[in-house]
């Protein structure tokens, strides 16, 4: 069966986008797949983080992970700078991927702002380890959210051209696993814009620890529009807030859009907000009460992840290995 390979930076706390998008669906996979999930601390700094709080940030994101579900005895939870095999992958990939490809990465115009020249050089090649993250496994599947499909694109584009430029088939085809109504959470704030843990607007997004009264608060002020909800999908169009809100009370119900519009169409937003956020409150407190839980004893998370990188390298490091003695190092030993 296919290996699964995902990723999460702890660039902040998780948000709904993350776990709409990603984590739930990585979830039911360790049941059905050989699951490989990591928190990516090197992709992180990409972007400025404090030290002291990108270490508690870390921690957080993993016991937030182990609170939506993921279970150490069904999946490989650890992190990214735990095992180099990474960052080695990803210098080969800074030398197969070609400057062209880099330049057309959606995420890196949004990231850089209008300072490219100012932007730091690891954010550029972020893709290079994000393809290496998943190489390094000969993952196959890659359940993220619609923001990373350019990313994976790229990720077969690299691998395709290692493999032809050394004559081997060595790195296989990775198939993008893009799920659901949710794949594409939006900011409260700006329905054009998606939802991000880095925002530097808190109002913009429900984080994965907020209680119930934040939830309620960033809910009632989210950006809508004076119009009632329509009872079908093409009233949504030209509104992207309020096609947000419906798909997120959608994917939080497990229903589907068109079914929230049939319940809730001709109704104004200031009662449809409520149940949103009642719905958001019932399915996320748990989780909340739970990273709590596990966060009382940091040391147990920690030994966690420990025990998940020495899995973690046990797979990566004879497939790396290899992929140095195609390119011709000197074998080390
Ligand atoms: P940052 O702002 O630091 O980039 P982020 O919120 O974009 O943080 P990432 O760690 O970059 O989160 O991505 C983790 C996973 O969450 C990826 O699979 C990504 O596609 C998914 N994801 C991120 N934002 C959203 C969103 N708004 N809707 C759906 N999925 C999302
Ligand atoms: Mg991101």
């Amino acid at each position: 069966s296919q290996r699964v390979f995902s990723g999460i930076q702890p660039s902040g706390v998780p948000t709904l986008g993350n776990y709409l998008g990603a984590i739930r669906n990585w979830v039911p996979m360790q049941d059905t797949h050989e699951s490989i999930f990591c928190v990516v601390d090197q992709h992180a700094i990409t972007m400025w983080q404090d030290p002291k709080e990108l270490t508690r940030q870390t921690r957080d994101m993993a016991a937030a992970l182990l609170a939506c579900g993921l279970d150490p005895e069904r999946c490989i939870l650890f992190v990214q700078s735990h095992v180099h095999a990474h960052t080695r992958l990803a210098w080969i990939f800074n030398c197969v991927a070609r400057i062209g490809w880099l330049n057309r990465m959606t995420q890196f115009k949004d990231k850089a702002g209008k300072d490219r020249e100012n932007a730091g050089a690891g954010l550029y090649v972020y893709p290079n380890l994000m393809a290496a993250d998943i190489h390094a496994y000969h993952a196959t599947r890659v359940p993220v959210g619609e923001d990373q499909k350019q990313h994976l694109e790229l990720a077969n584009d690299i691998a395709e051209k290692f493999n032809h430029d050394y004559g081997v088939e060595f790195f296989p085809h990775i198939d993008a696993h893009i799920m659901g109504v949710a794949a594409r959470v939006m900011s409260l704030r700006d329905g054009t814009k998606k939802m991000s843990k880095s925002d530097p607007s808190d109002q913009s997004r429900i984080n994965l620890n907020d209680d119930a009264d934040t939830i309620a608060l960033k809910i009632r002020r989210a950006k809508t529009d004076p119009e009632p909800l329509p009872s079908e999908m093409q009233g949504l169009e030209g509104r992207p807030e309020a096609r947000n809100l419906v798909g997120i009370l959608a994917a939080i119900t497990d229903t589907t859009p068109e079914a929230v519009l049939r319940e809730y169409g001709g109704q104004g937003f200031g009662s449809f907000k409520g149940v949103l956020a009642d719905a958001l409150v019932a399915h996320l407190s748990p989780i909340a009460s739970e990273a709590q839980r596990l966060l009382a004893d940091p040391g147990a998370v920690d030994a966690l992840l420990r025990r998940g990188a020495d899995r973690a390298r046990a797979i990566a490091e004879p497939i790396v290995a290899k992929a140095e003695e195609l390119v011709g190092f000197l074998p080390p030993r």
